[in-house]
């Protein structure tokens, strides 16, 4: 997944110490294994064998399913904003290391716009099937990450830890099942300064942050994100930081996203249907930082 894993957890004696890493090396298996499934540069991976599947039925793997479900759901609650079927629009935007030339002309992102969208495919959960109406081709980047975490936490769970804390690449899951002192997490300052913006303060959270220039590719002064509109096409123009905490690390990594294209305003309109995440979106410019809240991110600041 182009990143680095992180696994913590808390244990006494030596003998839990040796069980909990080979816990946690088995947890390092799965994301490994999820790595293998869902990714784009492995022709061979379940998603690259999903997209290269033109039309009709494809048997999908139990995973490929849930992740498939669970992208359904936050592009219906973000109102579209995040589509993972984006992936031939963010190709031709130069990134899966293909460099850009020139960008897209209005006509050519049209054309590319014409082969996205969600109700391409629909899915049969009782056969475990996917039904390709066209040929549409998926990108799980917004949202993969968060969902490999989920799954290397509910083994961790599984096998009797309570406190710990996975973090893949900045996608974290903080758990604390008993001990009610929260985990202190802190947020990277959008302008690089070595202190963090805030800190947060939770427990049995997943937490993700989406940042327009993290990842991008530039042609003369004009920096491209690699957060993509999927209503035109073009990369998102504002310099923005997206921290959301939700139930899952999934539905964190995935809104995050979806929120750096939505903007702050309708962001939080999607946030009010959604009380139990928080968010925190920071805008930068020259003169400075714009902040802006999701529901009550101010009562886990502290
Ligand atoms: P993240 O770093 O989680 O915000 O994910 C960004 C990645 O998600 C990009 O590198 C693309 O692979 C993919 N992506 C870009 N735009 C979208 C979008 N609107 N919806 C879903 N995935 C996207
Ligand atoms: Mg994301």
């Amino acid at each position: 997944m182009g990143t680095f894993l992180e696994i913590k957890l808390a244990v006494d004696g030596h003998d839990n110490a040796s069980r909990a890493l080979k816990d946690i090396e088995d947890a390092f298996i799965l994301g490994k294994d999820m790595e293998a499934a869902l990714s784009l540069y492995d022709k061979n991976s379940e998603l690259s064998r999903f997209n290269q599947h033109e039309y009709g039925v494809f048997k999908a793997s139990n995973i490929f399913m849930e992740l498939l479900e669970i992208s359904l759901f936050v592009h219906s609650v973000t109102e579209g904003a995040f589509d993972p079927s984006i992936k031939p629009v963010v190709e031709r935007w130069g990134f899966y290391d293909r460099g850009l030339d020139a960008p897209p002309s209005d006509e050519e992102l049209l054309l590319l716009l014409a082969s996205v969208g969600m109700d391409k495919l629909e899915i049969d959960e009782m056969n475990g099937t996917v039904l390709k109406h066209a040929n549409i081709q998926l990108d799980f980047g917004g949202i993969g990450k968060g969902f490999a975490v989920d799954k290397m936490s509910g083994l961790l769970i599984d096998r009797g830890h309570d406190r710990f804390i996975v973090n893949l690449g900045g996608d974290i899951y903080v758990a604390s099942l008993y001990d009610e002192t929260p985990w202190r997490i802190g947020i990277k300052d959008p302008k690089g300064k070595k202190t963090p913006y805030a800190v947060i303060n939770t427990r049995n959270k997943g937490v993700a942050t989406s940042a327009s220039y993290y990842n991008f590719q530039q042609k003369g002064n004009i920096i491209y994100s690699h957060i993509i509109c999927p209503f035109t096409g073009s990369p998102v123009d504002h310099r923005s930081s997206v921290t959301i905490i939700a139930d899952s690390s999934a539905l964190a990594d995935g809104l995050s996203t979806a929120f750096a294209v939505l903007g702050p305003g309708r962001a939080k309109d999607v946030g009010r249907k959604l009380p139990d995440i928080y968010g925190l979106i920071i805008l930068t410019n020259e003169k400075g930082y714009e902040e802006y809240s999701i529901n009550d991110i101010e009562s886990l600041i502290y």
